[in-house]
């Protein structure tokens, strides 16, 4: 069945629920955002031209706000408690609802049960029949309960999971038997995905999907009457719960110099009186409703991190309404090996400021990333705030249309069910002696004029990919550099599905690597050489594909591709 574009919200509605906070939470947002999902999915079904969209039957478990995960959320959603999680599942919801799929909502496990059609109760009564959905989308709580509630089955029908996973998993964290065996077992699980099954609210490591969510899109004359009415001495301190206010403590710190210039403004939650966190001469506001709290962002000029909460959505609320973000840099950067709030990630990566994404995609003007230590530097950074003017700004992969674009995508190209056939062909002959010859259907790179990075040439037996290999480019990375930065240090980006293409010895010859054995291994910073010993090791298990991986002995041989504007999902051919 083809797909609809729904511009309606009210079906969506009623099937979310009542009697949670976090419920009204998300209510309140699909309705506050509608007519701006409804724009995106009528500018949406242009841009694809009657293209055939399957209808996909999906299912939403929400594990993180089931009663069975203890549901620590929904009470706090009054109480400056985290939002961003809610922000995001609201979006995906209507992301999936407007793209016309056929949408189920579970909440408990007793929905689950019921979506599923296992028997009620505990233990393992496995799923027996076929998956009744295309698609299942949760977290890792979920995925603990459907562990519980569908026994061995889960393992069969996986392929058809994505787990929503704000911080993201890398794969080395991702492979139970290699987490176990090199120290990279966490609480949160090891479930033999492939890592892009993980979605992320960041384009963090691309070893994961990018998810996302929307912030409000403004049109041009709000634009500009924003710009007018912007109060130049004014600051909204990023952070709703008092205890995020405990980091500027102390000494003559940052908040007394931007006291100095401007009128600090907060959002933070209170019962009855001011929380002693909170400095007397800061205006505060007390939690605002979404809407509200826009309201202040577009009179306020400077929208201020003090470090805690990480990659959160209101930065990039701020920015499009036309703030300037100030952040503090870390040095060094904050990662599960040193910091309590990453400690037991799936992940080791390096986090260089509050909000990275703020800092590596947007920039200046619209976001300074400076040293809170060097008072200096931050008096001049505020002072620069003030006279600087900004245009209220949001990446398009942050709009409603680019969400839907995305997703619309993973929905119809990510297929994790269908085992990719070895590459290259097990019968050519290049496989077998090493040997690249005209006629074999092996792969073949050229260098691209005025670069250094080697491209694909496709030839008649080239496989068909997503992302297509048309937009495949072959990057050797430093010693010590993971695919991520090697790719990023070209302008492209590092794309996990297309490793299997560069996995072999064609490739390591294209970027005339001298080898003096070729090995495979199961290890995740392969395919890799080292130049010292002239060895050079291929990736055994695809599972372990990663672009993270990083070691200071290796070279890496890093398969990037080149990304939209604003869209870094998708390659220019995606769609
Ligand atoms: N927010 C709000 N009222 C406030 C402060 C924040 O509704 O007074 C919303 C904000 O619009 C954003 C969400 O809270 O969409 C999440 O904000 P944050 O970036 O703080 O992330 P979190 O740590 O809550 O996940």
């Amino acid at each position: 069945r083809q797909a609809a574009f729904r511009t309606d919200l009210s079906s969506l509605l009623d099937l979310v629920g009542t009697g949670k906070e976090s419920l009204s939470f998300m209510k309140r947002r699909m309705r506050r955002l509608a007519s701006q999902w409804g724009t995106a999915a009528q500018r949406l079904h242009a841009k694809l031209r009657q293209r055939w969209r399957e209808q996909k039957k999906i299912l939403v478990h929400v594990g993180f706000l089931t009663e069975e995960s203890g549901d620590v959320f929904s009470p706090k959603v009054l109480k400056g408690g985290p939002l961003g999680e809610m922000v995001q599942w609201a979006d995906i919801l209507t992301a999936l609802h407007v793209l016309g799929h056929n949408l189920k909502i579970s909440m408990s496990v007793k929905e689950l049960q019921g979506f599923l059609g296992v028997p009620p109760g505990r233990g393992s009564c496995p799923l027996t029949g076929p998956l009744p959905f295309d698609l299942i989308y949760t977290d890792y709580h979920g995925m603990q309960q459907m562990k519980q509630h569908m026994g061995l089955s889960l393992k069969r029908h996986k392929c058809h999971i994505r787990v929503i996973d704000t911080f993201g998993t890398e794969p080395a964290y991702n492979h139970e038997d290699y987490a176990t065996l090199h120290g990279y077992r966490t609480n949160w699980g090891y479930w033999n995905l492939n890592s892009r099954q993980y979605m992320t609210m960041f384009p963090h490591t691309p070893d994961n999907s990018f998810m996302g969510f929307v912030s409000e899109e403004l049109n041009d004359t709000e634009k500009s009457s924003i710009m007018q009415n912007k109060v130049n001495n004014m600051a909204v301190v990023y952070g709703k719960e008092a205890s995020m206010w405990k980091l500027q403590q102390g000494k003559e710190g940052f908040l007394q110099i931007l006291h100095r210039y401007m009128e600090v403004h907060g959002t933070v939650y209170y019962e009855t009186q001011r929380p002693p966190e909170v400095p007397a001469y800061v205006k505060n506001h007390g939690l605002l409703p979404q809407h509200e709290l826009q309201t202040l962002l577009r009179k306020a000029k400077l929208f201020i991190g003090f470090g805690f909460p990480y990659e959160g959505p209101a930065p990039l609320e701020a920015i499009a309404n036309g703030c300037i973000y100030l952040q503090p840099k870390f040095h060094p950067p904050h990662s599960s090996l040193n910091h309590e709030f990453f400690r037991g990630k799936p992940t080791s990566r390096e986090v260089s400021s509050q909000h990275p994404y703020a800092e590596q995609y947007i920039g200046r003007p619209h976001v300074m990333t400076v040293d809170y230590n060097n008072s200096q530097e931050f008096d001049s950074a505020i002072r620069e705030i003030m006279s600087t003017k900004v245009e209220p700004y949001l990446p398009y992969e942050y709009t409603c249309e680019g969400m839907l674009e995305r997703v619309h995508a993973y929905i119809q190209h990510q297929d994790f069910c269908t085992p990719e056939a070895p590459f290259p062909p097990a019968n050519s002959s290049s496989s077998k002696l090493g040997l690249s010859s005209p006629a074999s259907p092996g792969p073949q790179f050229f260098l691209l004029p005025n670069s250094s990075a080697l491209t694909w040439a496709p030839n008649a037996n080239a496989p068909l990919a997503w992302p297509p290999l048309s937009s495949l480019r072959l990057l050797a990375s430093q010693e010590g550099q993971s695919c991520v930065e090697a790719c990023q240090r070209a302008n492209l980006v590092c794309e996990p599905a297309l490793f299997r293409f560069v996995n072999n010895k064609e490739a390591l010859r294209g970027l005339e690597v001298q080898c003096e054995v070729v090995e495979a291994e199961v290890n995740h910073v392969f395919p890799a050489f080292s130049v010292l010993r002239r060895e050079c090791g291929l990736q055994k298990d695809p599972l372990l594909y990663s672009c993270a991986g990083l070691s200071p002995k290796y070279r890496r041989l890093c398969p990037c591709r080149d990304y939209r504007r604003g869209q870094v999902a998708l390659c220019r051919d995606c769609l």
